[in-house]
């Protein structure tokens, strides 16, 4: 049996859209294959675990990364070393921008991120809202991963990083260049929520696969599992995705 030790930035903070339930999903896929998912939750203030394999930053409003842009710079700072030797970083919408160089919010002010991906973030106009289906390749394997976007922001890449996928519906990025999300080596930014994992258990395992090789030391053998209400709910949410919009 492995522990993945996992820790949650910011669990009060940034958590719209029950981005929490990827957690879940993290855990209850572990469990099933005999491994087990130790969460730490670390909220503005705390010191940041060093002994983490997974560090997970949820979605947020502006008002709410605002709380915790300065903290995750001045006291979250080990992140960027930590993510260099192989630790994975999973972040999602608010969290992905500040992952990024960081966010100029609807009020036009500036919260600097970590630059953990070549990332920049500028708010438009209007919001960026919808279901939203991409084509990712990722380790050599393919797989379409859905979700839902809300967000003002419109992101731009350096080439540093590389976009997570391509959109085959919905905006993504900036709406402009169909790109969606960031890589930058086992950092992964991404607009989707939902929760995005349980609907997409391919990019949950393939996240897990590297916490498992960060926390063992070895490639894993991820077992695969019965996905059948996993695959219906994935199917059910890029059918409706698909659908033109009124
Ligand atoms: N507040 C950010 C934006 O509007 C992020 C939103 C989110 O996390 N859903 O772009």
């Amino acid at each position: 049996m492995a522990v993945v030790r996992l820790c949650h930035l910011y669990p009060r903070e940034l958590n719209i859209y029950a981005d929490r339930g990827n957690i879940a999903a993290f855990d209850r896929r572990l469990a099933w294959r005999g491994h087990a998912l130790e969460v730490v939750e670390v909220e503005v203030g705390d010191p940041l675990p060093t002994d983490c394999d997974l560090y997970y930053l949820g979605g947020g409003q502006d008002r709410d990364q605002a709380i915790v842009a300065a903290d995750l710079r001045r006291g979250k700072a080990d992140l960027a070393r930590l993510a260099d030797d192989g630790a994975v970083v999973f972040a999602v919408c608010g969290g992905y921008q500040l992952a990024g160089h960081g966010y100029t919010g609807v009020d036009g002010a500036r919260m600097e991120g970590i630059s953990l991906l070549d990332a920049d973030t500028v708010a438009g106009a209007t919001r960026l809202i919808g279901d939203l289906v991409i084509a990712v390749e990722l380790d050599g394997r393919e797989s379409t991963v859905v979700g839902f976007e809300n967000h003002a922001g419109r992101t731009q890449l350096g080439a540093a990083a590389r976009p997570l996928g391509r959109v085959i519906s919905g905006n993504g990025n900036n709406g402009q260049d169909r790109g969606e999300g960031a890589v930058q080596g086992r950092v992964v930014g991404t607009y989707l929520h939902g929760p995005l994992l349980p609907k997409n258990p391919w990019l949950a395992d393939l996240l897990l696969g590297w916490a498992l090789e960060h926390a063992t030391g070895a490639s894993p053998r991820l077992e695969p599992l019965d996905d059948a209400m996993e695959s219906a709910a994935h199917a059910a949410a890029v059918t409706r995705a698909r659908k033109p919009r009124r």
